[in-house]
């Protein structure tokens, strides 16, 4: 093993911050249980906001971007895991308080270390990457309020997105009919060949609202937050659940009570970086059984290590189709 590594480093400076590539000691990587050797890792929206300095992602400084990562142990200071386990993880503060992905090698604490789930890859598992396993968490959501294939159909917001595309593939992998909402109409082919039935475009649900709406879903998978959002709560029909997890167009939430108290509806949080282990395990075994592989394939693009300095910030303007896979080893 080589003494040193290469990571995208953000430092923080009076007018903001830096970001660049830089080789550091392994010694300096004290913060954790879990030494892994990281083969690839993806863009996640925090991680544009993170790497274009959009918002303040990283609250030290230096901090290795990369909110996700997956590779091989090469040492481990916790049991249940043995050098040349292949393994990943996701979030639990990285590239936030603890250093994260965008590096060839990495100290993670165990609790967010996951071994790879037969017949996923390193690969595969940045393809799914934070948005897809937050898609997955947001199905257990609907399904633990009781939302199946027969209550009716699913709307799923930013849809052509990372969290949206995946949540399309598993949703239609559970029998579920799908609703998509794009702003990229011309995205219709690829939302449908992951399984959507219907696309709508997004500006029926992006501008001001009514309190109710026509009940026109029995839940929601919504990455978008604010009127859409708002919008999404109020057309859910009598008893439905809402899973929210992400803010694309803002973090606002311009809604009223009575979607909740004229027809019982459940807005459900989703927290994916936080999740306790158990949540953990139970997402991605669940990604490894109702994900199909063809699908997430669909919706790789790649890129190299040192493209990703210029790769995380597009992923803001929307523009990105599915999921940025990052080949870290090269
Ligand atoms: P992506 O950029 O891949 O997808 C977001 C999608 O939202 C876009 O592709 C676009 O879809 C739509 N969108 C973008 N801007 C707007 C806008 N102004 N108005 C309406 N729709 C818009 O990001 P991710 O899928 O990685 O993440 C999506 C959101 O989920 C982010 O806010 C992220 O922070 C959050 N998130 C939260 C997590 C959690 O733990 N709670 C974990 C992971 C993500 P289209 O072109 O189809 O309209």
């Amino acid at each position: 093993m080589s003494d040193n590594f290469e990571a995208i480093v953000i430092t923080k400076t009076d007018d903001g911050q830096t970001v660049a590539r830089e080789t550091l000691p392994v010694s300096d990587l004290t913060d954790g249980d879990v030494l892994v050797k990281v083969e690839w890792s993806t863009v996640n929206y925090k991680d544009g906001l993170a790497v274009s300095g959009a918002a303040p992602i990283a609250r030290k400084s230096p901090m290795i971007a990369g909110i996700d990562l997956a590779g091989e142990v090469v040492e481990s200071a916790d049991d249940r895991f043995k050098p040349g386990d292949k393994v990943l993880a996701n979030g639990y503060g990285m590239s936030e308080t603890r250093w994260g992905g965008y590096a060839t090698m990495a100290r993670v604490p165990a609790e967010p270390v996951i071994k790879l789930p037969e017949g996923i890859s390193a690969r595969q598992a940045m393809a799914v990457g934070t948005a897809g396993y937050t898609a997955m968490l947001c199905v257990l959501a609907l399904e633990d309020h009781g939302v199946t294939p027969q209550s009716g159909p699913i709307l799923v917001t930013g849809a052509a997105g990372g969290v949206g595309s995946v949540a399309i593939a598993l949703l239609a992998k559970l029998g579920y009919t799908i609703i998509a909402s794009t702003g990229r109409v011309e995205e219709a082919d690829y939302l449908k060949s992951l399984g959507a039935s219907e696309i709508i475009d997004r500006s029926e649900l992006s501008g001001d609202g009514r309190p109710l709406g026509k009940e026109r879903w029995a839940g929601v998978v919504d990455s978008v937050g604010s009127k859409t959002l708002a919008n999404a709560i109020a057309s859910t029909n009598y008893g439905g659940t809402v899973a929210a997890c992400g803010l694309a167009q803002g973090g606002d939430l311009p809604s009223s009570v009575m979607p909740f108290i004229l027809r019982g509806v459940t807005l459900a949080g989703v927290d994916s970086v936080m999740a306790p282990r158990e949540k953990r395990e139970r997402a991605w075994a669940r990604l490894a059984t109702d994900l199909e592989m063809n699908k997430l394939d669909a919706m790789i693009n790649e890129v190299s290590f040192d493209d990703v300095l210029e790769a995380a910030p597009t992923i803001l303007q929307g523009t990105v189709r599915g999921r940025l896979v990052v080949n870290i080893a090269g």
